[in-house]
């Protein structure tokens, strides 16, 4: 067990979020060798818009706009971090967590493999991905923190 827990602004972006999520985010946050924030749950579509002038996100039918995503955000020393090697340890959390509840789960660190289905680490994850997305002439955009449940599993 971590001493960490989830603070009042990670437990309100958690507000309208689908209630497996919310259950496999409470259990990561139990287990995490990382601490981390609730960044991103629910979000409008003039968020979303906002975000995909930005380039910070790809698509206008984010899996967020309907409860079925979030961001987990490392937090060190009272702030937020975008750091790899940190969003790895939160990943694994993650995905420990899903996988004790039975909830699917993609990852947005490599998002054509199912997250859950999966044993190799998060860091071999997004480099095997970053290499497919080269070979197929494409470019990756990997989102280590944004965790989601997947459409097939949860139309
Ligand atoms: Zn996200």
């Amino acid at each position: 067990m971590s001493d960490f827990k989830l603070g009042n602004k990670s437990l309100k972006e958690l507000e309208g979020v689908h209630p497996d999520l919310v259950a496999v985010v409470k259990r990561a946050i139990e287990i995490t060798v990382q601490d981390f924030s609730v960044h991103d749950g629910i979000r409008t579509l003039e968020e979303q818009r906002k975000l995909v002038e930005r380039g910070a996100s790809q698509t206008l039918y984010s899996r967020h706009l309907t409860g079925h995503a979030v961001d987990l955000v490392p937090y060190i020393n009272g702030k937020l971090r975008w750091e790899w090697d940190p969003i790895y340890d939160i990943a694994e959390a993650v995905r420990v967590a899903a996988k004790e509840s039975g909830v699917t789960i993609r990852w947005g660190g490599a998002w054509d493999v199912v997250f859950t289905n999966t044993d190799d680490s998060p860091e071999d994850l997004v480099v095997d991905y970053v290499a497919r997305r080269k070979r197929a002439g494409k470019k990756a955009f990997i989102d280590g923190p944004h965790f989601e449940l997947p459409k097939q599993v949860y139309p």
